[in-house]
């Protein structure tokens, strides 16, 4: 098993905690492979300034690391608050109304969405990440509702509200989401993550309204909501419709309850391995290292187990944006990629597929394309022969990332050199499961040159007799499924 790279990647989200590019730099030494920018805060010209920190630095180090935009979507939050702190009891009632923006310190507070538009009476809302729960009582105007408290609390200004039985209607995309699209569209983003999704037609609109933009990035569907998580058949349908999902811990688990939690996250991961689709999993996963030095057994546990399940990623939030040990994070992190990839395979897919579902594992529902099916059985072909003899790469060139994505679907404990001549591929395949990517002209040497390369700089270090094994995965140039040719080369 090849012990050099980390088969699964980091994703750190950017913040106070690491605004400078000498802090951008340190985290991608560390091990980032990816940087979240969250549009739920922030202005657009420190959105920019990461930009040129993130590209700057990672051109600097000779790597390709992946920027995401991730969408707040209908992530609906409190107004100012007076002296930013209200208590709340059992039974009090109040009044959350969208037409005001001054809190005077009574129960009339303000809330930066129309509830009234959406909820219906009975419905529960919870506040600040579930801190404080309750449920509309009554529609009191057209711009606010009544809901009474059913917990001992407080809240704060601008804390998240969620509302798991709400129905929005297919009506996700908010006017500040369309705005962050226009804006992301004309900047160097390879990942879009859209927050709250319902169903894959959600993702469909999306896809529309940003190719309307003229944007090349990939759209993640954030996992959240419970309608999203309802049933497998809509899971998976999310799962085709998207580039990729993240399994969106943090309100799940207040939306759904946190014992849904860890069997959903097996379902989407084990949904992405089939569809050769981006697997991220998100939030707490070092989370007490906002504060301290060293992660908790349970969470090294987590972040072991979402190796072992083949999640392609692994997203720091906090722990790296407003923490108190950003690069300790990471390292730490890595520390458990590299060790339980390893010492553990990651669970085979039928195996993995049976331990969730039993002998009722769900059938493929997308019709077979002959264009994908050629990549996949090429894909699957090389993964396969490179375990079996050893090799200690497989070198791929990708014009669409397709083929590179597919080979990292069968999980292989070899790694995978992705050379394409498209950036933008190579920014996506930054967070691609076992992938390293290069930017280069198309080579009509399969690659070998490429390999040639990597040997003499010590990048895949030679065995003792000086040689290196590695098998090429190469095609028609620049054709998207133009896959058709898979050699074993001793250099
Ligand atoms: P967020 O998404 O951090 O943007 O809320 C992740 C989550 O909900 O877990
Ligand atoms: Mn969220």
């Amino acid at each position: 098993m090849s012990t050099l790279f980390k088969r699964t990647k980091i994703l750190a989200t950017i913040g106070p905690a690491v605004y400078s590019e000498q802090a951008i730099e340190d985290l991608i030494m560390a091990g980032v492979n990816g940087c979240r920018l969250n549009f739920s805060h922030g202005d657009y010209k420190e959105r920019d300034q990461q930009i040129e920190w993130i590209r700057k630095a990672a051109a600097k180090k000779g790597r390709s690391v992946a920027i995401l935009q991730d969408l707040q979507g209908p992530k609906i939050r409190l107004g100012e608050i007076q002296n930013n702190h209200f208590d709340v009891h059992v039974g009090d009632e109040l009044i959350l109304d969208n037409s005001i923006t001054e809190h005077d310190g009574s129960n009339i507070i303000p809330v930066q969405y129309n509830l009234a538009e959406r909820m219906k009476v009975g419905e529960p809302l919870s506040m600040f990440d579930g801190k404080v729960k309750s449920h509309v009582t009554d529609i009191v105007s057209k711009t606010a509702v009544k809901v009474k408290i059913e917990n001992e609390g407080f809240i704060m200004s601008h804390k998240g509200l969620n509302l798991p039985d709400t129905d929005f209607g297919g009506d996700i995309i908010t006017e500040k989401d369309m705005a962050d699209i226009e804006f992301g569209a004309s900047r160097d983003f390879d990942y879009v993550a859209m927050s709250f999704i319902q169903s894959a037609e959600d993702i469909d609109k999306l896809r529309q309204i940003l190719l309307s933009h003229g944007s090349t990035a990939q759209i993640i569907a954030k996992i959240e909501t419970k309608k999203a998580i309802e049933n497998d058949e809509v899971m998976e349908a999310i799962v085709e419709a998207s580039d990729g999902i993240m399994v969106a811990r943090g309100d799940m688990a207040v939306e759904a309850g946190n014992e849904v939690v860890p069997t959903v996250q097996r379902k989407l991961v084990a949904l992405c391995r089939k569809h050769a689709k981006l697997c991220i999993v998100a939030t707490q996963m070092m989370g007490s290292m906002v504060d301290n030095p060293e992660p908790s057994r349970a969470e090294v546990s987590d972040v072991a187990n979402a190796v072992i399940q083949g999640a392609d990623v692994v997203m720091l939030s906090d722990e790296t944006a407003n923490g108190k040990y950003p690069v300790e994070a990471v390292k730490q992190m890595k520390k458990v990629i590299l060790y339980s990839q390893n010492h553990s395979y990651a669970m085979p897919f039928k195996d993995f597929v049976k331990s969730i579902w039993g002998p009722n594992t769900p059938g493929n529902s997308t019709p077979a394309d002959p264009v994908h099916e050629r990549y996949t059985a090429m894909s699957r072909s090389a993964a396969r022969v490179a375990e079996q003899i050893g090799a200690d790469a497989i070198i791929c060139q990708t014009a669409s990332g397709a083929t590179a994505a597919a080979i990292a679907a069968e999980r292989p404990n070899v790694p995978i050199i992705s050379v394409t001549s498209n950036a933008r591929v190579a920014g996506q395949l930054a967070l691609c499961y076992a992938n390293s990517a290069f930017v280069r002209p198309y080579s009509d040497t399969y690659g070998i040159d490429i390999a040639q390369e990597l040997k003499e700089s010590g990048y895949i270090p030679a065995r003792e007799d000086g040689t290196i094994t590695v098998v090429l995965v190469s095609g028609q140039p620049n054709t998207e499924g133009g896959t058709d040719t898979i050699q074993v080369r001793r250099i």
